[in-house]
């Protein structure tokens, strides 16, 4: 009999996953991605776009489409989306695991301000640096706009306004070098960094290129995951969690 995986995804990790489902021969595997992207990388497997109306919307297409195991492999700040799975994942007794790159932690030579939101980060800019380099993502710049100094904002997709009133956009989709972080805070004489705490290894570059120019990183730290919902730290790990289970149905 097949097992139907669903995977919430819009991450590096959930491509690597369904790519990993999509070889197993009784697996059906789907990739629900929310849309925001206007063309998203290949991914294996079947995939649906679009939110599903909640958690009561997740929790109909879950029963319609009998979804034997759900794997939150949303971006660790993409909150919402990961409540609804343990809510979602609850009402209908499907198993739920999250998976969640390892985070960051700061390193010898590392010069980091953890804070806990973008508003946060914006306040103590100002005595950090004038020159920033903001990679947190589309949304959320509005936290930063009543701000003067000049910001570099690297981004997928255009960013959302409002934004500082000297912002340079510039499109690009990672993962990037260390040589390649280097060269772009070099030349755009960047002073401190702002990026989400996301973690994984696509992101880290930056952080390393800080740590060689001394520069202070704002890291904002990452929400937990939903009580009660398991987390692995990679494909391998939730692969074998699949595999218990599935052991354990026998
Ligand atoms: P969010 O705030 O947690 O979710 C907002 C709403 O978007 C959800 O309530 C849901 O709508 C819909 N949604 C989110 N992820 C979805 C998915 N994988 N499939 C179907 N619907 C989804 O999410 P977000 O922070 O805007 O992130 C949206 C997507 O971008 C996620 O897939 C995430 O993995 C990816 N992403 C986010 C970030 C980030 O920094 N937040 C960075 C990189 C990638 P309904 O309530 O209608 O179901």
């Amino acid at each position: 009999m097949s097992t139907h995986v669903l995977i919430l995804g819009g991450t590096t990790e959930a491509r690597a996953l369904a790519a990993a489902l999509a070889d197993r021969p009784a697996c059906r595997v789907t990739t629900s991605l929310a849309g925001r992207v206007t063309s998203p990388a290949r991914i294996d497997g079947e995939l649906r776009t679009g939110g599903f109306g909640g958690a009561e919307g997740l929790a109909a297409w879950l029963r319609e489409e009998r979804v034997d195991a759900l794997i939150d492999a949303t971006h660790p700040f993409a909150a919402v989306i990961s409540a609804h799975a343990a809510e979602a994942a609850g009402h209908c007794a499907v198993p739920v695991l999250a998976l969640r790159r390892p985070g960051w932690s700061a390193g010898r030579g590392d010069v980091w301000h953890d804070v806990r939101s973008l508003p946060e980060a914006a306040e103590l800019l100002p005595e950090l640096g004038r020159r920033v380099f903001l990679t947190t993502g589309r949304q959320g710049l509005a936290a930063f706009a009543g701000l003067a100094g000049h910001f570099l904002v690297r981004s997928v997709e255009p960013p959302d306004p409002p934004m500082p009133a000297h912002t340079e956009v510039l499109l690009a989709r990672g993962p990037f070098t260390v040589a390649d972080e280097l060269e772009l805070l070099r030349t755009h004489r960047i002073d401190v960094l702002v990026p989400k705490g996301g973690g994984g290894a696509a992101t880290a570059a930056r952080l390393v290129a800080a740590r060689e120019l001394s520069a202070p990183v704002v890291v904002v730290r990452r929400p937990p995951v939903p009580a009660g919902v398991p987390s692995a730290p990679d494909v391998a790990g939730v692969l074998a969690w699949l595999d218990g289970r599935a052991d354990h149905g026998r």
